[in-house]
């Protein structure tokens, strides 16, 4: 490591220190910039300290509320957060999906507007790209977004809006031009979710949890200077807006400080669980298993680190699908590994006989289910990673 970046280190632990309040150390809430959602003091005054450094977004310009960071030191500021604690003081679409799809789509205008508010987290944004025709085939879309003149109106549904009920405001993909192929007549635009016109539903899980909403548009209306690209040709902003997204799943996106999940030791769990046999976790099948998952993962840490330097923009292109594939078959096996470990244990859901970790752990199991589904479900990446990067044929 050069010196400088040791100097950075070294001045970066001081200020983190000095500036992260207690409460905002830990496991807790990270801001994703909902209006809805009050913040405690200690959150707040984080992510106050945080968008002045122009740390919530460390490598975005500063002319847009960023710090100009190169790749090195932006890891440097999360390794240092990680061992102090500190929680990332914003995160979400906004700063990791739409934030950087702005700053390579958008004019000068629309960077000089949307960033600096995005970097100090006013406003949280839901993504509406999934209708109930439009998944895995996205450009099916049917919403419609008609020009009048001033404005756009829009009519149609989105699904799947993850926090639509806390959501400020929501990007959208929507149909410029339904008379053109169905690739070439899609536009990406920014609409307030807070106008008589947009209306979210909650779906109700069986968990009896709502993570996310039916979006209803009904004559809503988007300022005509919200549409990020060309008219029409929002389905290229659009895909690279998904690389975005892809790229925070898959460890690489380098926008937002991103959320640094603190791994439970497995092979603890385990000896517990297990119990140990001469020294080691009494099941030679799991010790098989757990010990390909670890040198997996360190692999794969490796590779992102590799792939982070190399990457010029927050995020790379076709890399993010290889990464989102092997990252979520990743957390996904940790998850089961982890339930076999904790064996009956492992499936409460709530009552007297689970203690708070083995009800987490039941929980953190079927959410994991759908990592493979999200940003794109993995058979769709190995599509794309068959078609792309492979250059196989159609
Ligand atoms: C937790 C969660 C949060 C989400 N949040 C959002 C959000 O905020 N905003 C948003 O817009 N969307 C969101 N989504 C939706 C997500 O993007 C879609 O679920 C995903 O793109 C798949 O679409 P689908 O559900 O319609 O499945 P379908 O497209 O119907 O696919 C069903 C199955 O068929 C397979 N399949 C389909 N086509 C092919 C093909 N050509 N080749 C091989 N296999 C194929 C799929 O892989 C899948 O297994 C979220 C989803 C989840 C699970």
């Amino acid at each position: 490591m050069t010196t400088s970046l040791q100097q950075f280190r070294e001045t970066t632990r001081v200020w983190l220190e000095e500036n992260c309040p207690s409460g905002a150390r830990g496991p807790g809430f990270i801001p994703w910039g909902s209006s809805k959602i009050e913040l405690k003091e200690d959150t707040r005054r984080w992510l106050q300290v945080m968008a002045e450094k122009g740390w919530t977004v460390p490598t975005w310009p500063t002319e847009y509320g960023g710090a100009a960071l190169s790749k090195a030191e932006y890891l440097v500021v999360q390794e240092e957060m990680q061992k102090l604690g500190a929680r990332p003081p914003l995160t979400g679409r906004g700063v990791n999906y739409i934030g950087p799809t702005i700053l390579e789509f958008g004019t000068e205008e629309q960077k000089a507007m949307w960033l600096p508010r995005l970097a100090r987290g006013e406003g949280g944004w839901c993504m509406g790209y999934s209708e109930p025709a439009a998944g895995s085939d996205l450009a099916n879309l049917q919403m419609r977004d008609i020009d009048e003149g001033d404005h756009y109106r829009l009519n149609g549904m989105k699904i799947w809006t993850s926090d639509g009920m806390y959501g400020d405001l929501i990007f959208c993909l929507v149909r410029t031009d339904p008379d053109k192929p169905k690739h070439e007549g899609i536009s990406l635009v920014l609409v307030d979710m807070d106008q008589p016109g947009v209306r979210v539903r909650p779906i109700q899980l069986i968990s009896g949890d709502s993570p996310f909403c039916e979006t209803f548009f009904e004559d809503a209306i988007a300022a005509k200077h919200d549409l990020i690209g060309p008219v029409n040709q929002g389905w290229a902003v659009g895909k690279r807006l998904l690389q975005y997204e892809r790229s925070v799943h898959g460890g690489v996106n380098t926008s937002g400080a991103q959320v640094q999940a603190k791994e439970k030791s497995l092979p603890d769990i385990a000896r517990h669980y297990i119990g140990i046999d001469k020294g080691r976790i009494a099941d030679a099948d799991f010790r098989e298993r757990l010990l390909h998952l670890e040198m997996d993962t360190r692999a794969y840490k490796l590779t992102q680190r590799r792939v982070i330097a190399e990457t010029q923009a927050s995020a790379p292109a076709l890399a993010t699908s290889i990464l989102k594939v092997k990252g979520a078959e990743f957390t996904k096996l940790r998850a089961e590994l982890h339930q076999f470990a904790l064996g009956s244990q492992g499936s409460g859901w709530r009552g007297d006989g689970f203690n708070e970790d083995e009800l987490n752990a039941t929980k953190a199991f079927l959410t994991t289910r759908a990592v493979s589904i999200y940003g794109g479900t993995s058979e769709i990446q190995k599509n794309i990673i068959a078609k792309r990067v492979l250059g196989l044929l159609d």
